[in-house]
């Protein structure tokens, strides 16, 4: 084409000098000619054929003009001709070429003229395409669509209109064409309808891709919060025109934050995409299940016809879950607590995904790993919890609190080994609150540490002036429990050498609890904090044992003191055989490990009796006293049996804050004052 251009003005040039050329030989020729006939005349003396000759000549003069000028024209002719025939070249090449198919069809519909191009949308001989309706080339489901377009849309003459239609490529793909249509049937080198067809496959591809970003959970491909909610608004808008019913399902992984932060945020995101993928398993076709953030997920359940299903889609999802991830080792599970709401006729979108989430919230407080359905009474309780947050703030301020203290003592001798600071709300309207009714609020809404600082700060106090009073040597233990967000979110380390350095506690007095969760956190900053602690001095008691996941494998990996068993193996004492054995088996742990087992929540003799003979040595409970003031400790009989027992103890010997007493710097535990027997042989086992 450039070669072509370039030819161009230089063989014009030619062209026209050429025909100028020609003009001028007939103008000369015919001078000269006239000329002759002159010359002739005057020379040779001519009469009357000299009149003759200047007709001749003049006649030739004109018929040799009139050749020219018919030369001209038809070299004109020919070129205008050369120049169509040329654009015409060019615009076939154009149209080869073009992207665009471009084609006319009649009022019918069918196709009267295509584009070459056309074989790379419709995979066909343009050819072969003539004469056969376009709407067969096109998806089943747009054939209407576009006859439509072709018969009403491009109706008018001069009227244009757009449609977007599928075009099947192999078994189960199409590409998408947009066609632009003119109506131009009154122009006489058309006759038809004109369509300008493009393939638009990759740009709705994007489009398509940016709206899955826009409404879909880029980790798990779930839907997201905004298009749940629009696919909510939805069914809720279809429930009201049928009898049939809508159900919400809002899930909540137990404990996820706990994976997150001890495996990291790699493995965290490896748990939600496996999640994922059991949820949609757990469904129908059809149902939505989407990540609303977090670890939080939701399903929208349509067409019920009653909650059947529902409910065991939701045991289905529970069940699942709660399977091992191959990829977190064997100690390691996840679980989930699911809150179901059906839809009534009066509810919103809001008001269901509220129910489900306060239902959820419900599900947690059972115990977490179940499903809870939605009852009105719930929003209730949800209510309750968003007051007591915001009192908690001002109990706070307003000093609510108080501490109640629980006895440890020493099961075979009864005499007291130290105490459990419990925390009590001293609440203006409804008295004492016990930890059950606001430590959870307090927990989420990020206001235990700052209780957690004020409890540890107290307890120290008020135990270290109590055994001021006492006489010398009477130490008691302290055991103060601390959640896990303390450990993890506060400086814990620097909090309790602040409390023991402010009361002067002697910090192998005090014991810090923290729960079993602890032991899943296995990561180097949680093994650092508890060696800080235990470098403060202080001892440290797994709380609760036995009720989580955690592995025992761990047990040894942290610096552990104290192990507590929780009061539900207490509980199956003299019962089933599996309490009892478990109950054996933490015992025996303990003793392997060199652990001190105290046994929680101890309200009958028997429990005593059988746990003395599986060599447990602490424990606490109602049998021995409910929680109380340290004054009224002073008067107890444990306390009164320690008094006793210490004035029986030899020369110089004392009790130390592990119920055991050293004698000068002699330890009761090496052999030789074992001797005295006074205090049976669980003593004589123990080490300071
Ligand atoms: P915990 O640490 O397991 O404390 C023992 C709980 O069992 C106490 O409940 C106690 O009153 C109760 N208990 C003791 N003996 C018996 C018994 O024989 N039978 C029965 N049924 N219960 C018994 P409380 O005081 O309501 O405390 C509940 C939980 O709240 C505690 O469980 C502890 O985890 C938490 N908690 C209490 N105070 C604090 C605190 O200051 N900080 C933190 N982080 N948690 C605290
Ligand atoms: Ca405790
Ligand atoms: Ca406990």
């Amino acid at each position: 084409m450039e070669l072509e251009s370039d030819q161009q003005p230089s063989s014009g040039l030619r062209k026209s000098m050429a025909s100028w050329l020609a003009w001028l030989c007939a103008a000369l020729a015919g001078v000269v000619l006239v000329g002759i006939a002159m010359l002739a005349q005057h020379f040779m003396n001519f009469d009357k054929p000299a009149g003759l000759l200047a007709w001749v000549v003049g006649v030739s003069a004109v018929l040799l003009f009139a050749c020219q000028a018919l030369a001209t024209s038809r070299i004109t002719a020919a070129r205008a001709d050369l120049a169509s025939r040329a654009a015409e070249a060019r615009f076939a090449t154009l149209i080869q070429h073009a992207a665009d198919v471009i084609a006319i069809v009649r009022r019918d519909g069918a196709i009267s003229y295509l584009t070459p191009s056309a074989e790379r949308v419709f995979g066909q001989q343009p050819a072969a395409l003539i004469g056969r309706p376009l709407a067969d080339l096109v998806a089943l489901e747009d054939r209407v669509r576009l006859r439509e377009f072709i018969v009403r849309d491009l109706a008018q003459a001069g009227a244009s209109a757009t449609v977007e239609v599928r075009i099947p490529r192999g078994a189960d793909k199409h590409c998408v064409i947009e066609i632009q249509g003119t109506n131009l049937e009154s122009e006489p080198s058309i006759g038809g309808r004109l369509l300008n067809l493009r393939d638009t496959t990759d740009r709705k591809g994007l489009e398509e891709q940016l709206k899955r970003l826009a409404f879909h959970d880029p980790l798990t491909l779930l839907a997201n919060r905004a298009l749940f909610h629009d696919r909510v608004e939805h069914a809720l808008a279809v429930n009201k025109r049928s009898d049939r019913g809508v159900a919400v399902l809002f899930i909540d992984l137990d404990d996820f934050k706990t994976i997150n932060d001890s495996l990291g945020h790699g493995q965290g995101d490896r748990v939600l995409s496996a999640s994922a993928q059991r949820l949609v398993k757990c469904t129908r076709n059809g149902d939505t299940v989407a990540r609303l953030g977090g670890d939080e997920f939701a399903v929208l359940l349509e067409n019920l016809t009653d909650e059947q299903p529902v409910v065991e889609i939701a045991a289905r999802i529970v069940a699942s879950l709660q399977e091992p991830f191959p990829f977190l080792g064997s100690g390691l599970r996840v679980a989930a607590s699911i809150g179901i709401a059906f839809a009534t006729a009066a509810d919103g979108v809001e008001e269901l995904m509220r129910n489900a989430d306060v239902a959820m919230y419900a599900a947690k407080a059972q115990g977490k790993g179940r499903y809870t359905i939605y009852v009105a009474e719930m929003q209730n309780v949800a209510n309750r919890r968003l007051e007591v947050e915001a009192e908690l703030a001002q109990a706070l301020i307003d000093n609510q609190f108080q501490i109640h203290y629980q006895p440890i003592v020493e099961l075979q001798s009864g005499y007291l080994l130290g105490v459990e600071a419990l925390v009590r709300w001293k609440h203006p309207k409804r008295g004492i609150v016990t930890p059950g009714e606001f430590l959870d609020v307090a927990e989420d809404s990020g206001q235990m540490i700052a209780l957690g600082r004020w409890v540890l700060r107290q307890a120290c106090a008020e135990v270290q002036a109590w055994q001021a009073r006492l006489p010398e040597g009477r130490q008691v233990r302290l055991a103060v429990n601390v959640s896990i967000s303390q450990l993890e979110d506060s400086d814990l380390v620097t909090d309790v050498a602040f409390a023991l350095k402010a009361s002067k506690l002697d910090p192998g007095c005090l014991v810090i609890e923290v729960t079993e969760g602890v032991l899943m956190h296995n990561t180097e900053e949680m093994l650092a904090k508890l060696t800080g602690l235990k470098n403060l001095g202080v001892r440290i008691a797994i709380d609760d044992f036995g009720t989580g996941h955690s592995s025992l494998a761990y047990l040894h990996r942290f610096p552990i003191d104290i192990v507590k068993i929780d009061r539900s193996f207490i509980e199956q004492l003299g019962g089933l055989e599996d309490g009892a054995a478990l109950a054996r088996a933490i015992i025996a742990l303990g003793n392997t490990l060199g652990l001190e087992v105290v046994a929680e929540g101890i309200e009958l003799e028997h429990q005593q009796r059988e746990l003395i003979e599986l060599g447990c040595v602490a424990g606490q409970g109602y049998y021995y006293a409910r929680p109380g003031m340290l004054n009224e400790l002073e008067y107890s009989v444990h306390m009164k049996r320690r008094r006793t027992m210490a004035d029986t103890l030899p020369q110089g010997a004392r009790f130390t804050a592990t119920g055991r007493f050293l004698v000068g710097s002699l330890r009761l535990s090496d052999p030789e004052p074992t001797a005295t027997g006074t205090f049976g042989p669980s003593l004589t086992k123990k080490t300071v």
